[in-house]
């Protein structure tokens, strides 16, 4: 690893909080988090840090647009479903899901390499309130 992929104290405190929450955190919640175990570091530190995990294949992050990004503590590839309502995102399970990449080879002229899907609708909590 080169020395800016060093496993910092700070980087790895970011690691920790992302693997330890399913509720897939804005930098702004994962900051004031990180707050806790190291007072002094900054809002910038947090994104720095963040963008080099990602670079590193260690968290994954959603890209909503216009809102804030959201970061995942699990890189592996899977499905995430977004409440138009409140806004919480949450995985899906990726079985519910069949292998697209071999449905789109097997009846398209395309060679698949990867894919994105994103649900969007709303959560049961959302649901019931209506
Ligand atoms: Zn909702
Ligand atoms: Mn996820």
């Amino acid at each position: 690893m080169s020395k800016n992929t060093r496993m910092t104290k700070q980087r790895k405190a970011i690691l920790n909080i992302l693997k330890n929450t399913d509720i897939h955190p804005t930098a702004d919640w994962i900051y004031d988090q990180v707050k806790e175990e190291i007072p002094n570091i900054s809002l910038g530190t947090v994104y720095r840090n963040l963008n080099v995990l990602e670079e590193m294949g260690e968290i994954m992050v959603l890209d909503y647009g216009s809102s804030y990004s959201r970061y995942d503590g699990n890189p592996e590839n899977h499905y995430h479903f977004k409440c138009e309502n409140c806004g919480q995102v949450f995985d899906i399970e990726h079985s519910v899901i069949e292998d697209l990449n071999k449905r789109v080879n097997e009846n398209t002229p395309f060679k698949v390499n990867t894919h994105r899907l994103e649900f969007y609708g709303l959560c049961p909590e959302c649901q019931r309130k209506q």
